[in-house]
């Protein structure tokens, strides 16, 4: 069983798919950025909606008996990461955390680390007057809520419409990565972006906005990851998770 909702999950499911007598389920959110994962096509299968926290996973995990779990999900999505490591060690089945590394600044980055989102939204009037938010679209509300931020002219990029109501002087642009230094040029020349915010969600699909701000001398907030869970098994990178589970299915057909 797959937990997933990344780039690296599709990937990871669509080579595990071609294993014959290894059969994938990939777990999705089931929200509506999850489109993508429907249409990637893999032969495996899909299951969607949250299991109900970790008992609810402990259950569907005993009702459905996988031989693995791989938790390819966000960086930042620390509860699904939380419940599986959780629901996994209760049961006694093998568990790979495969996260993509963090970003490393570079030399000219000029980056300001930020341990939470509250406290990007404190920061960020004081950095800038214009600033572009890419932390998806669900934790910006801490910035709409912010009464310092509803003097600012944000432009907030995600890849649906924010849950909350944006504050009058708001931009909001959707778009989904992977972008290109080009485009993220153009994108911070046009709305005359002085500083960035983004989460340290690494990967390459969202990296060139770091080199457009380096090359642009611009500030960039990078909220931390949230802390390290003790997972039993972490892979940085596709091809190790794959090994891994190879590895693994095979010790148990
Ligand atoms: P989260 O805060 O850790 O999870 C909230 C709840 O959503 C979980 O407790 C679980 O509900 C359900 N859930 C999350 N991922 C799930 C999955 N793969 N399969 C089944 N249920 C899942 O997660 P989030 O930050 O809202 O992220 C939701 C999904 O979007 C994740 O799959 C993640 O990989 C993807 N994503 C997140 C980000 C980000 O910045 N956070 C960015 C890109 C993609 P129950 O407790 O009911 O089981």
């Amino acid at each position: 069983m797959l937990l997933g909702g990344t780039a690296e999950a599709r990937e990871l499911a669509g080579l595990l798919s071609a294993d014959v007598g290894l059969r994938v389920v990939t777990s999705l959110a089931g929200r509506l950025s999850d489109a993508r994962d429907a249409a990637a096509g893999n032969a495996e299968a899909v299951r969607r909606g949250g299991f109900g926290g970790a008992d609810g996973m402990v259950d569907w995990l005993r009702a459905s008996a996988p031989a693995l779990v791989v938790d390819a999900t966000h960086p930042f999505a620390a509860q699904i990461s939380a419940h599986a490591l959780a629901a996994a060690a209760r049961l006694g089945i093998p568990l790979l955390r495969l996260q993509r590394p963090p970003w490393r600044a570079e030399a000219g980055d000029r980056w300001l680390r930020v341990p939470d989102v509250a406290t990007a939204a404190d920061l960020v009037a004081d950095t800038g007057r214009r600033p572009l938010i890419t932390i998806g679209r669900q934790q910006v509300a801490a910035f709409f809520a912010h009464s310092i931020c509803s003097s600012l002219d944000l432009a907030v990029r995600c890849v649906e419409p924010p849950d909350a109501t944006p504050p009058p002087r708001t931009t909001v642009l959707l778009a989904r990565g992977p972008f290109t230094l080009a485009g993220e040029l153009a994108l911070l020349r046009q709305h005359r972006i002085d500083v960035l915010v983004t989460k340290d969600s690494g990967g390459d699909d969202t990296r060139a906005k770091l080199h457009a701000a380096r090359e642009l001398g611009l500030p960039v907030v990078v909220i931390d990851r949230p802390p390290p869970l003790a997972w039993p098994a972490v892979a940085g990178s596709v091809t190790e998770a794959l090994r891994w589970v190879r590895e693994h299915s095979a010790a148990d057909r």
